[in-house]
């Protein structure tokens, strides 16, 4: 009986992932690689369950399951679950190369993974050969220096990642600022052994349940990105180079729409109105008195967080005080299930219900497509160094204070 209570919710858990276009395969135990800045670390906010390591059955309703849905042009199939099951590196399950085999043979979609490299570099090549423009190959180098040891204790080496990269496989390479040196080194190697490969580059941000050393390490790469960022640019390689981790740079960049947003939203002077720590330097500095800002800091996930998208109502909440009426920007219910729900899974509908005085008003304008679409549109390396490094207006709007 228990059993077939355990498949039930098991099963429901597949088709919630397949829902959000994962392929929800599993190791059946938490990521054995053990980075120290892993964003799973902590996901006890969200409710998961621990599914066990994928079967061959549970392939097959998967698979069975993800061939129902149309394919729409664009969409990509991302490997591994992550919202109701924890995330892992999956390429460690001894099928994964199998079932990807098989998905991108009996299917027309698209896939889309994240890696730090175990993938087995000739199949993965052969696959790419075979199925053209259908493989996103996101491969997770955070670092190729000094620092790798301690932050990927169990990743693969230096020189597997390398080969890797040296091949067409991989569509685009992440790794970050540590320090002098670092993300300017890595941009340069392996912009040297594959031109075509997408740099992601930036900070990885410090939450409140990530070690002390990581941390700190994770800071001072913070205090160096300017600097390795001139090095990047002044090296003029030719891949596309992206920065997108850094929230106080992202709205910067993004100010001219984000200001015409607001104005859209048409909100009087006394309307009191959700932002994060960026967002309320950029207005409390360019549309000051405009609206009440009422600024509500990350305090879930804690450490230097920054981002209204990832907001929780509970944060909110915490904040409220005595308001009548509180607009709030849709980014922080655009759950992917497409319930209006928070990355905790609260409702929006339980949320109100805690405060039935208050009036809430969504900006449906504030909403994620407009977000992402600036994101990329302005990520690029180029505008940083060129829009926001020396930028005396970037330098105003960061002093701008936070309200206590
Ligand atoms: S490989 Fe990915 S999922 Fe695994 S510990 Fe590292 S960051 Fe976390």
């Amino acid at each position: 009986m228990r059993d077939s209570m355990d498949d039930q919710v098991l099963y429901d858990v597949f088709r919630q992932e397949i829902r959000e276009q994962k392929i929800p395969i599993s190791l059946g135990k938490t990521c054995p690689v053990k980075c120290t800045f892993c964003y799973e670390k902590d996901h006890s906010y969200r409710p998961t369950i621990d599914p066990p390591l994928t079967t061959q059955e549970h392939w097959k309703f998967i698979l069975e399951e993800i061939q129902k849905y149309p394919t729409k042009p664009g969409e990509a199939w991302l490997l591994g679950g992550n919202e109701y099951m924890e995330w892992t590196d999956i390429f460690l399950h001894p099928k994964a190369m199998d079932w990807l085999e098989e998905f991108l043979d009996t299917t027309d979609k698209q896939v889309i993974f994240f890696t730090v490299g175990y993938t087995k570099p000739d199949r993965i090549q052969k696959l790419v050969e075979k199925y053209p423009g259908r493989i996103n190959y996101e491969l997770s180098v955070i670092t190729l220096g000094e620092s790798r040891k301690k932050l990927m204790p169990h990743a693969p080496t230096v020189k597997q990642v390398l080969e890797l990269i040296g091949g067409s496989a991989v569509t685009s390479s992440n790794f970050y600022s540590f320090g002098p040196d670092t993300m300017s080194k890595d941009a340069i190697t392996i912009s040297k052994i594959n031109p075509d490969c997408i740099l992601w580059m930036g900070c990885l941000t410090p939450l409140k349940y990530i070690d002390e050393e990581t941390s700190a390490l994770m800071r001072h790469g913070r205090r160096y990105l300017p600097e390795e960022s001139r090095k990047i640019y002044n090296a003029g390689l030719p891949n596309t180079q992206m920065i997108h981790t850094e929230s106080y740079i992202s709205t910067f960049l993004a100010r001219q729409k984000i200001l015409k947003t607001f104005d859209a939203c048409e909100l009087e002077k006394k309307d009191n109105v959700v932002v994060s720590a960026s967002i309320y330097r950029l207005l409390s500095t360019l549309r000051k008195n405009r609206a009440r800002y009422l600024y509500v800091p990350n305090q879930m996930l804690g450490g230097d967080s920054d981002c209204s998208t990832l907001l929780t109502f509970n944060d909110v909440a915490q904040r409220l005080n005595g308001e009548t009426q509180v607009y709030l920007p849709k980014v922080i219910m655009e759950h992917p299930s497409k319930v209006e729900k928070d990355i905790t899974g609260v409702t929006f509908d339980e949320f109100k219900e805690r405060f039935p005085r208050i009036r809430f008003k969504i900006l449906h304008k504030v909403n994620s497509k407009m977000s992402n679409g600036k994101l990329y549109e302005k990520g690029y390396l180029k505008n940083v160094v060129e829009d926001y490094l020396d930028n005396p207006l970037a330098k105003k709007i960061a002093e701008a204070p936070l309200p206590n």
